[in-house]
């Protein structure tokens, strides 16, 4: 009962996470937009998209992209609508992307996970929102490079709070060293190739994640981390430019990796350490 409980929560939160990855970047944008414009006021006007005014999370209702066809209730069911439409637009019958199911399941299982690993309280509650939130910071570095700051921030004072709180994925004073070390660690890699190489390998958002990953976890988990999403990030790096996805220069976005490091710390804690006495 608790796990269907959670597995739908997982699925709800899933379908909004989908709808924060595609309207956040635009809803940034927008106000980045307003602020040039504002400042430059004799300049040309920075360009417009194509979306209505009013567009925030909750407007407009969700719409397919190729007619316009706004989703009907039944029609914005996570995984369920997806599977009883085929994958197909009611209305044109164009093909939805199989990412807003795919969102809506992983959401789901990590809600499940987190139940699994901390049981039905607070903590799981809390690593389900460290989850949903990587997941969509995830998405959102992926699409667009970038790692915005209401995100990362927040994520970082969360983790100070929980750890504050008798919930405890690590001490306070774990916490706030962590989220130190892990902004002044990408901070100096940072700064360290680009002196000697030339090279930006990584942007600000990526330290404000670790650090965010810092609080959470604590420093002693960092290590771990940082091993895991730099092997991951080789491998797939390697993999994208054997299979001639990528030229090599080109940089990776780097929060996809940080935050599958930080999910999988959470649920495995670190064992990788013992190997090293
Ligand atoms: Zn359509």
């Amino acid at each position: 009962m608790q796990y269907a409980f959670a597995i739908v929560f997982g699925l709800v939160i899933g379908s909004f996470l989908s709808v924060v990855v595609h309207r956040l970047p635009v809803i940034l944008e927008r106000a980045w937009r307003t602020e040039v414009d504002a400042a430059f006021p004799d300049a040309p006007k920075t360009a417009t998209d194509g979306y209505p005014e009013r567009f925030n999370l909750a407007v407009p209702r969700s719409a397919c992209p190729h007619c316009g066809h706004v989703l009907r209730t039944w029609e914005n069911i996570p995984v369920i609508s997806y599977l009883v439409r085929r994958g197909k637009c009611t209305s044109c019958g164009a093909r939805v992307s199989l990412r807003y199911p795919s969102i809506e399941l992983a959401s789901s299982a990590l809600a499940a996970l987190s139940l699994y690993a901390y049981g039905p309280n607070w903590p799981a509650l809390a690593a389900f929102g460290l989850c949903a939130t990587l997941l969509a910071a995830a998405l959102i570095d992926f699409d667009t490079r970038y790692l915005p700051d209401v995100l990362t921030l927040p994520l970082l004072w969360a983790g100070l709070i929980v750890n504050y709180s008798d919930i405890g994925f690590a001490t306070l004073h774990d916490a706030v060293a962590g989220a130190v070390a892990g902004y002044l660690f990408l901070w100096s890699v940072y700064w360290l190739f680009k002196l000697a190489r030339g090279v930006e390998g990584m942007g600000y958002g990526d330290f404000k994640l670790f650090a965010a990953l810092g609080a959470w976890l604590g420093w002693a988990a960092l290590a771990q981390v940082m091993l895991i999403s730099a092997v991951a990030g080789a491998l797939v790096g390697l993999l994208a430019t054997w299979r001639g996805r990528m030229r090599f220069e080109e940089p990776l976005p780097f929060g996809p990796f940080l935050a599958a490091g930080g999910v999988i710390t959470l649920f495995i804690g670190t064992p990788l350490y013992s190997l090293f006495g």
